[in-house]
């Protein structure tokens, strides 16, 4: 069923679970209502090209990434689908045209820098405009908006392909009111801005938790990100996603230890009886963070929560199995849908995000 292995640890992808969750997100929008799919960072680590190309087949209407080097390998890939670039610098301006990559513009600066660049060199380019509501991270605030007109109208050869806000609690109830005000805040400005264009561009706000929290603020189209990886951030789908990524890899030692045995860097992990250990094939190089050291994470071993014993080395980590059954070259499951990625990554103060894209590139994918 999957790809021989190279290296103990391999990343699965359960491409119908995506497909699953993609078509669990589509039941829950308008018939009309389109779909932007956030492939950046490696598509949350489970490989751009081959989760683009699933999107392609899906037919996604849209696909996001973060910078321009993204978005050339995806059309290295023979992804054809338009693809937004959230955070374009300069120097890539040139790569931006030849590919058929959307840039974001954010700010007036920028606006002028490009659209002197395609009037100099006589380009045409779709961009998108991110409108600052709240997220104060980029975008334009209600006061600049004036100014763009005149930049729009300056610069015809930048064309709207489409105008959206980023939401900044959406996944949260208690951040309602201030959600509510930003959808607000963003239709008018978004209006304001329409009304002076001769075409229609895309309208979009809602990310994963705001298509479960927000479904009357759809607009034309929905960023949909962390959602399609089977993690539910908002928690009100709880249990409609399947989850799409296995972390796994392999027990490459059993250890017999007695007690007051040290185990590991730094002697951290020490036996508080007679007992035993597995050495297995991943580290913090992988993507396991060290934070997991000593007791603070676990690890799947035959169906058993084994938990992380010493510091997490580079390359391997060092679990206690001396209640479970366990042998060299067992199976263990690091994440997987046995193991929750909301509780695991709550344990050492981060978010499901970041142990996704942490993932690292050594770590082999496979899709299945
Ligand atoms: N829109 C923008 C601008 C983003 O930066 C992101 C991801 O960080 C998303 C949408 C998708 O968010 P999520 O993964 O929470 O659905």
């Amino acid at each position: 069923r999957l790809q021989q292995r190279v290296h103990g640890t391999t990343l699965e992808i359960n491409l119908n679970a995506l497909t699953h969750n993609y078509n669990f997100y589509k039941s829950k929008l308008k018939a009309d209502t389109r779909v932007m799919v956030m492939v950046k960072a490696f598509a949350y680590g489970g490989g751009a090209a081959e989760i683009a190309n699933h999107l392609q087949q899906l037919k996604a209407d849209y696909l996001a990434v973060a910078y321009t080097d993204e978005g050339i390998s995806l059309r290295e890939e023979g992804i054809n689908l338009p693809v937004m670039v959230l955070n374009p610098v300069q120097e890539s301006f040139l790569h931006m045209v030849k590919n058929n990559l959307e840039p974001v513009v954010y700010s007036a600066a920028f606006f002028r820098q490009l659209g002197i660049y395609c009037q100099q060199n006589e380009h045409r380019l779709k961009i998108h405009l991110d409108l600052d509501t709240g997220m104060h991270r980029l975008g334009f605030e209600e006061s600049e908006i004036e100014g763009l007109i005149n930049l729009l109208h300056e610069f015809p050869q930048l064309e709207v392909a489409s105008i959206y806000t980023h939401l900044a609690g959406a996944d949260e109830e208690i951040h309602g009111e201030y959600t509510l005000h930003q959808l607000e805040q963003f239709t008018k400005m978004a209006k304001d801005i329409t009304r002076t264009l001769d075409y229609k561009p895309i309208i979009h706000a809602l990310n994963s938790a705001g298509i479960s929290r927000y479904p009357n603020h759809q607009f034309d189209m929905v960023r949909l990100g962390i959602g399609l990886y089977g993690v539910e951030v908002s928690g009100i789908y709880e249990g409609k996603l399947k989850p799409v990524s296995t972390l796994k890899t392999t027990i490459s030692q059993i250890k017999y230890l007695s007690k007051g045995q040290t185990i590991g860097y730094s002697r951290k992990g020490i036996m508080e009886k007679d007992g035993k250990i597995a050495t297995i094939a991943i580290g913090y190089a992988d993507g396991f963070d060290r934070r997991f050291s000593n007791g603070i994470g676990y690890v799947m071993v035959n169906g058993k929560q084994a938990k992380v014993i010493g510091n997490v080395c580079m390359d391997m980590t060092m679990v206690d199995v001396s209640d479970i059954e366990a042998k060299q070259g067992d199976e263990v499951i690091i994440y997987g849908p046995e193991i929750s990625l909301k509780d695991l990554s709550q344990r050492i103060g981060t978010i499901p995000y970041e142990l996704l894209t942490n993932i690292s590139s050594r770590v082999k994918r496979v899709y299945y």
